[in-house]
């Protein structure tokens, strides 16, 4: 394994080792790996000379400082992982300082529209942060492919659109999401549950998958008021949202049209631990 913490090094070592057509992966993540942040990292190997892998907790996409506090930080366990996943997958890990220079604050973007829905309506500011961050991390790193999880659906719909938007010339490649046997989607916020909440966090895959069968014969709205007072029935979890939306513009579905495709979406809370999931309604 390749481990940088400074960009003008890890630049150097990208000018001297690569040659013109060369496919560099990229993989962005905050740490805390999991299995899911894993299989990202396997497809851009099977698909790119070299992968490089950024470990970064982002503060400038964090609405809530309690939030970005708690955050999981495991750096030594997040290398071993990466050394046994493969030992030549180059490491990014920066502080603040080295990619931000000094002035850690978001850039403003325009999504059309994709950044005033779900998340962004519940995390103010938060899509900035990840678009600020996301472009830096091209610009340094110059990928042809990078790999986000569509666990994030609307960070990966984001990034699309923030790279068509600017000409960045990156494949983005969105991977499935990966679960744990209880169909809770992995996350590195799941560290912070009790073995008790994560045992009872199944909850929300399974309402996601009795919704999508719901919806075959109901409305979106019939769905959502019958996912909200699953949800209200719960002791330790407190929904923050459950939607239906069209795939593409993630705007909620009024009514259901034969060529859209649509996805549901949730937020919930355990004990202040904020989780989400989504799932095809296909
Ligand atoms: P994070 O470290 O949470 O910022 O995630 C880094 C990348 O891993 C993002 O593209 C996430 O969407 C992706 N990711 C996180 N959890 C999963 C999962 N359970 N399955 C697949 N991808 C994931």
């Amino acid at each position: 394994m390749y481990f940088y913490d400074k960009q003008t090094d890890l630049k150097a070592y990208l000018k001297k080792i690569l040659l013109n057509n060369d496919n560099v992966g990229f993989v962005p993540t905050m740490g805390a790996l999991h299995e899911g942040h894993l299989s990202l990292m396997k497809e851009s190997l099977q698909n790119n000379k070299i992968t490089v892998v950024s470990i970064f907790v982002n503060p400038t996409q964090f609405n809530n400082p309690e939030d970005l506090k708690k955050y999981p930080r495991t750096l030594e366990s997040d290398l071993e992982k990466i050394k046994s996943l493969n030992p030549e997958i180059i490491v990014y890990a920066p502080n603040a300082e080295d990619i931000y220079e000094g002035n850690t604050v978001s850039k403003s973007f325009n999504y059309d529209g994709l950044e005033f829905q779900m998340e962004g309506k519940h995390r103010p500011g938060h899509f900035d942060g990840v678009g600020t961050i996301v472009k830096k991390l091209f610009e340094i790193i110059n990928p042809t492919n990078a790999y986000f999880g569509e666990k994030d659906f609307q960070q990966l719909a984001i990034i699309k659109k923030l790279v068509k938007k600017n000409k960045i010339p990156v494949h983005i490649i969105g991977c499935q999401i990966h679960r744990e046997s209880n169909g809770l989607a992995m996350s590195s916020r799941n560290e912070r549950l009790s073995a008790d909440e994560r045992n009872k966090a199944e909850i929300i895959y399974k309402t996601l998958k009795t919704a999508k069968k719901l919806f075959s014969t109901k409305t979106a709205t019939e769905v959502t008021k019958w996912v909200t007072e699953t949800f209200e029935k719960q002791k330790i979890f407190t929904l923050e949202y459950f939607e239906i939306a069209d795939e593409n513009t993630l705007i909620t579905c009024k009514r259901k049209s034969k060529n859209k495709n649509y996805r549901a979406f949730i937020a919930v809370f355990v004990n202040n631990i904020r989780l989400i999931d989504n799932i095809s309604l296909k």
